[in-house]
Order: C-alpha cells, then sequence, then structure tokens
C-alpha cells in the first residue's frame, strides 16, 4: 500500500491472495455502497472495461488505479491475467480481447468458482479460476462449476449492465429478464452444489498435478510441450 495522498479513496479495500481484479473492484464498490460501473466513472475509468481490465492493465489504468487506491502496480498485475500471456492464455495487443492461446487448446471469457471458496472469501474471485486448466478446488476438495444453478448462465465476476441495484457479494450477478425488468438473478452462489472428490482421486490427483507442472511452470519448455 501507498501512503495518503488527496487522491486516495479515504477507505481501503485490500485485495485477497489471488484474488481477479473486477472481482476486488466490485468489492470495493459494494464496500463504498455503489455499483462498479459507477465506481469505475468515480475513478475515472469511465471508458475502460472491467473485462479488458482483468486481461491486461494498461500503464494509465495502473496509475490511476494506484493513485486512488494505494494498492502498488505489480500487486494490481498480479490480479490480471498479463503473465499468462503467450502460454496459457493469448491477449489482443490493442483491444485486449482474448484468443486461442498460442501453447493451449482450451480459452474462455468466462471464470469457473468453487461455492466453499466464496463462502469463505466473502465472495472474492479467484483469478485461475478464469483458466481453463482450473477444474478442481484442492482446498475444498470440489469439483468447480461453471453455471449458476438457477439461472443456468455464467455467473458473472462483476456487475455489468445498466441495473443500478448492488448485488449481494455472494450473489449471482447475471441479468435476467425473468421478471421483465432486467433484474438480476440474486441466487446465493455460496449455496451452489458442487460434486465433492474424492481425496487421493484421479480428479484431485490431475488438478494437483496441472497446477504444479502447467500454472506453475507455464512458460517452461515441458509444460508448452505438454500443451500441444
Ligand atoms: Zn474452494
Ligand atoms: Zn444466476
Amino acid at each position: 500500500m501507498t501512503t495518503w495522498s488527496a487522491e486516495r479513496i479515504p477507505l481501503t479495500v485490500a485485495p485477497h491472495p489471488g484474488e481477479a481484479l473486477d472481482s476486488w473492484l466490485e468489492r470495493y464498490a459494494h464496500r463504498l455502497r455503489t455499483h462498479t460501473v459507477d465506481f469505475a466513472d468515480f475513478l475515472g475509468l469511465s471508458h475502460a472495461s472491467l473485462r479488458r481490465m482483468v486481461r491486461r492493465l494498461d500503464p494509465d489504468e495502473a496509475g490511476l488505479l494506484r493513485a486512488r487506491t494505494g494498492v502498488e502496480t505489480e500487486r494490481l498485475r498480479e490480479m490480471t491475467l498479463e503473465r499468462f500471456d503467450g502460454s496459457l492464455v493469448r491477449i489482443a495487443a490493442t483491444n485486449r480481447r482474448l484468443t486461442a492461446p498460442a501453447h493451449w487448446r482450451v480459452y474462455g471469457t468466462t471464470s469457473r468458482y468453487c461455492p466453499a471458496c466464496l463462502a469463505d472469501d466473502g465472495g472474492r474471485w479467484q483469478l485461475h479460476w478464469r483458466l481453463g486448466w482450473a477444474f478442481a478446488c484442492t482446498r475444498h476438495r470440489l469439483l468447480l462449476l461453471e453455471r449458476c444453478p438457477a439461472c443456468g448462465k455464467h455467473p458473472p465476476v462483476a456487475s455489468g449492465g445498466n441495473h443500478r441495484m448492488l448485488p449481494r457479494p455472494e450473489a449471482c450477478r447475471a441479468l435476467t429478464d425473468r421478471t421483465g425488468r432486467g433484474a438480476r438473478c440474486g441466487h446465493a452462489l455460496t449455496e451452489a452444489p458442487a460434486l465433492r472428490l474424492v481425496v487421493g482421486g484421479a480428479i484431485l490427483a490431475a488438478q494437483e498435478q496441472v497446477n504444479a507442472a502447467i500454472i506453475a511452470e507455464h512458460r517452461s519448455p515441458a509444460a508448452l510441450e505438454r500443451g500441444w
């Protein structure tokens, strides 16, 4: 954290270890009792998209976030996918779109999640859940979930759209037309049923192997070779 300055918001919301940037900004906005879109506007990021920022921060965005929140630039960058660019993901240079990775066949723009992690961590979303290689939570021994069991959508990490209702941190933020008013789903993702995995079983062993050999070592020649 930097020292206080006139630019800095007089209220700190520290990122959790491993948290994704958009999850942290969502939580920051919630703490300030405002909507994430309005919070981004307030920060001066009105034309920026959280969806792009969680992939890679441009220097202006990083400087602005550092000045306003006091979180150091290096810590901010750790909350983005930038370090995986060219190995586990590929981020287009100009518009930051995610495209097919150089060495890996799996990519996507949504995030899986562990309901028990969301419950334990106050609704904070881990960055690595976005990687196609994360499929199990080794902490809770659960299979990660893709969708919300109530609305069937991939739950967004941050609240987009124009609907200004403040979602609870653990709630599914997907916009739904069920009411005809563009309401959010609101289902408690912390209660979503997930498949419990057998200790010592093949799935947990595979995820531990992937964590060590691919995610942690994603630039090693051995990991890249395995990805082909
Ligand atoms: Zn978990
Ligand atoms: Zn939902």
